[in-house]
């Protein structure tokens, strides 16, 4: 199923995508502290280039509002986001226990306004999805979430709550079965732990294997009861280019798009597994990375498009950027516009870079080995499992703020009490263009899943122990 070919407008499907961006313009001022390799930075990073390329115009961009503790709840112990709500770097020294109990230390530092931050990343990734589910959009990007490792009660590889199982959490509520991709060098742990027994979430992920981060995603691990192969993993070796890497991705996603035909994806886009990546190890141009995009984009399903890991923060930007444009359907050009961060793009001064000479250690019959296991695996899913949809659950509230809308005409618009000094720190390159306004899509007091699910006991509680974090140590991964 080699129909990915063409996926921009000038393409064979001619479709152009509606595409809602979530960014809080405060997002890059949280810090994990001094020679923390996670910079949220990055993100805003990405914004201004977003900003200066022209791509914002195109978009509906809006400021995600923040996730609520019963939303978070929905995946997380109570007890855990309590947590996380009330610690702070003072406090730190008086729950020594509880800091160990909900791994929080080293990779995972309490910092000023962590809960904060979780809300946020989270708040978008949840937002997204909401949009998805009303039509409202067809591709919803989210670059400060994808944080695949955090746990049910765990922080993990720099992530604290998990965004994306939350937004799929969402998605279900809708759709019977939802794809999730992840192209970060680390295993998707997270997510695949979340839904290793279900049948409705296929998750597959395509990581660096072996003595690294964090450990799990072995090609056997294949899901569990209802969930036996729902799970892929593709283990990869260091140094894979984009031929490699494509030479697997699309006749995989080709067939698991045919088999499972699944009402929406969200797509983990990782930048650690590109070039010249400060923790990773492979060796991708973005233009490969982003092939995954647009392979993925040219199904025409519903797509959530999420960040994730990304340590080389440049490149972080850049990729995120000309996925941004693949996600629009616009060819970005090399040579980068002057904005407030160029300086970090020296001494070219383009969006691409060149991928290094190093080895490439995936050899042609290890990559053939890995294709046709999956393959088989593939072929032993039937048929598309389908459930009975009884009631139709609330969605999660969402009043997100409208930074500025794609099309701005014929737009009801209802404009927020304080919407004049919300963003006053908000700088956009095309000024008086910047819309502020409140919508509020559906302020419906949204329940807990478990109530309203026909089968929402699969997603009580994580199926598989927790993996032992084999490997963790410093250069875990969001
Ligand atoms: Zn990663």
């Amino acid at each position: 199923m080699e129909s990915g070919e063409n996926s921009l407008p000038s393409g064979s499907d001619g479709v152009k995508r509606k595409v809602s961006y979530f960014y809080d313009p405060e997002v890059g001022n949280y810090y994990y502290g001094l020679g923390h390799a996670m910079k949220p930075h990055r993100i805003r990073m990405t914004h201004a280039l977003l900003a200066h390329y022209g791509l914002l115009q195109h978009m509906q961009v809006l400021k995600p509002s923040p996730a609520k503790d019963r939303d978070l709840c929905k995946f997380h112990a109570d007890d855990y986001v309590d947590f996380l709500r009330g610690i702070t770097p003072d406090a730190q020294q008086d729950q020594l226990r509880q800091l160990k109990r909900f791994n929080i230390g080293e990779d995972c530092p309490v910092f000023d306004g962590l809960y904060s931050f979780c809300q946020t990343y989270a708040g978008g990734s949840v937002g997204g999805a909401v949009k998805l589910n009303h039509g409202v959009c067809d591709i919803a990007i989210n670059w400060a979430g994808g944080l695949h490792h955090a746990k049910k009660c765990e922080a993990s590889g720099f992530c604290y709550v998990n965004d994306i199982v939350l937004a799929i959490l969402e998605l279900l509520k809708v759709h019977e079965r939802v794809l999730y991709v992840d192209i970060d060098i680390h295993h998707g742990d997270g997510v695949e732990e979340a839904f290793y027994a279900t049948d409705r979430v296929m998750t597959v992920s395509f990581h660096k294997f072996g003595d690294y981060f964090p450990g799990t995603g072995d090609i056997r691990d294949i899901g569990y009861g209802k969930g036996k192969y729902y799970s892929l993993n593709v283990p990869l070796d260091d140094g894979i280019d984009d031929e490699s890497y494509m030479s697997l991705f699309k006749p995989i996603m080709g067939k698991v798009m045919e088999v499972f035909r699944p009402g929406a994806v969200v797509l983990q886009c990782g930048a650690d597994s590109l070039s010249g990546d400060r923790l990773g190890c492979f060796n991708l141009s973005i233009k490969g990375h982003a092939e995954c995009v647009k392979y993925m984009r040219s199904f025409n399903v519903p797509l959530l498009l999420l960040g994730g890991g990304g340590y080389t923060i440049r490149n972080v930007a850049r990729c995120w950027c000309y996925e941004t444009g693949i996600a629009l359907g616009m060819e970005l050009e090399d040579k980068m516009p002057q904005h407030e961060y160029y300086e970090y793009f020296g001494p070219d001064y383009t969006l691409h870079v060149a991928p290094s000479n190093m080895e490439n250690k995936n050899f042609r019959d290890l990559l053939d080995d890995i294709r046709s296991k999956l393959l088989d695996n593939l072929s032993k899913l039937q048929h598309a499992p389908s459930v009975p949809f009884q009631e139709r659950p609330p969605d999660t509230e969402l009043h997100q703020v409208v930074l500025r809308d794609e099309d701005e005409d014929d737009k009801d618009e209802r404009w927020g009490p304080d919407s004049d000094t919300e963003f006053d720190d908000y700088s956009n390159p095309v000024p008086g263009r910047v819309k502020r306004e409140y919508i509020e899509v559906d302020r419906n007091d949204s329940g807990s899943y478990h109530n309203h699910l026909d089968r929402g006991r699969d997603f009580d509680m994580p199926f598989k122990e927790n993996a032992s974090s084999k490997g963790s140590g410093s250069n875990g991964s969001g």
